[in-house]
């Protein structure tokens, strides 16, 4: 789930080969986070032995917050998020940048939050809204969203 504790930004020590800093992305999981994720297992784990599952294999979810390998998903998401006004995000829901009308942003990045499941299809959706607004901004230029 989003908190405050959780972002990217820039890294203040490593820097890429023209010495621009690289992205640092910090993760700090809530006392819910533990929570659900045990809930999981422990219903998951309900569900096999009733299926009768010979052998059972649980992980143990310890209390640290920080970055753990157990809560660890291949998708992230965020960086450029999308919303309905400029003050609380950096697109529009046809990925123009509210301040730079003819850059448009597609990816996973303008998700505000990873809900766990495949994004691919949602992210390749937003492209296709994406085109309809690139569309829109070359005919008529300006904002597409006002
Ligand atoms: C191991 C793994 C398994 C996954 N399995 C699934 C799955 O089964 N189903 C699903 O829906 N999702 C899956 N995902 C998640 C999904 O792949 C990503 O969420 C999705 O690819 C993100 O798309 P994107 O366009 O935002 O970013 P990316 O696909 O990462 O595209 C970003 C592109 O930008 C390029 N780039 C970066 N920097 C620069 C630069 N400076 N200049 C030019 N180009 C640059 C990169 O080379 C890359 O091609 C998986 C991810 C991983 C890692």
């Amino acid at each position: 789930m989003p908190n405050k504790n959780s972002y990217m930004d820039l890294d203040p020590t490593y820097t890429d080969y023209l010495g621009n800093p690289l992205l640092r992305v910090t993760c700090e999981y809530q006392d819910y986070d533990i929570s659900r994720t045990r809930h999981g297992i422990n219903t998951s784990k309900k569900i096999v032995e009733k299926m009768g599952a010979d052998i059972v294999d649980v992980d143990e979810i310890d209390d640290d917050t920080q970055f753990d390998h157990k809560f660890y998903t291949d998708h992230f998401f965020g960086g450029a998020i999308m919303g309905d006004k400029p003050e609380t995000s950096a697109v529009n829901t046809y990925s123009q940048m509210w301040d730079m009308e003819n850059l448009f942003v597609v990816g996973g990045s303008s998700f505000p939050h990873n809900s766990n499941y495949n994004p691919t299809v949602t992210i390749g959706a937003f492209a296709y809204r994406a085109t309809e607004g690139m569309i829109q901004y070359l005919k008529n230029g300006g904002g597409i969203v006002s």
